[in-house]
């Protein structure tokens, strides 16, 4: 047994996850007319992202397409890649869902065991504190952007 190298494999498994997303983004891009959008900024990093939306017009209102777009870091675009990828098709009270569980994956409350798909990638993010804003921070746009508070910086994570 040596717990150490198979962690290790592991790891070098997640970063080619995040190596991939971010070489190559789901959703990067813009939407013709979206019904939602917000823009975040990390100036710890410098990372930028803008979310866009198209809802449903019948309740619930669902998200029937996702775009984004920005400049970050590798964290930062791959996370909001991974995060496109997850919310497409489901409606807002789910896609509420899925940010929080992000949030709790980041903030250690949540066993990344639960998580499933290329997010788990990201748990490893959580050995790097100051990276962790890297990457909230679309999964914080998008929340903007499903609460209607468009333009309001996403940096206004809790305990800063
Ligand atoms: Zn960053």
């Amino acid at each position: 047994m040596s717990e150490n190298n198979s962690s290790e494999t592991l790891s070098q498994l997640y970063q080619e996850v995040i190596r991939e997303h971010h070489k190559d983004p789901r959703h990067y891009g813009t939407l013709s007319s979206p019904d939602a959008h917000a823009e975040g900024y990390n100036p710890l990093c410098g990372d930028k992202v803008i979310v866009e939306l198209k809802l449903s017009k019948q309740a619930p209102s669902v998200l029937e397409d996702i775009c984004f777009r920005g400049e970050g870091c590798s964290i930062c675009m791959a996370s909001a890649s991974m995060m496109a990828e997850e919310v497409q098709g489901k409606n807002l009270e789910e896609a509420e869902k899925a940010i929080a569980d992000f949030r709790g994956l980041m903030q250690g409350t949540l066993n990344p065991e639960v998580i499933e798909g290329d997010i788990r990638a990201l748990a490893g993010v959580r050995r790097f504190p100051v990276r962790i804003k890297c990457a909230l921070l679309p999964w914080m746009t998008l929340k903007n952007a499903v609460e209607g508070r468009a333009g309001v910086p996403a940096n206004t994570e809790k305990g800063e």
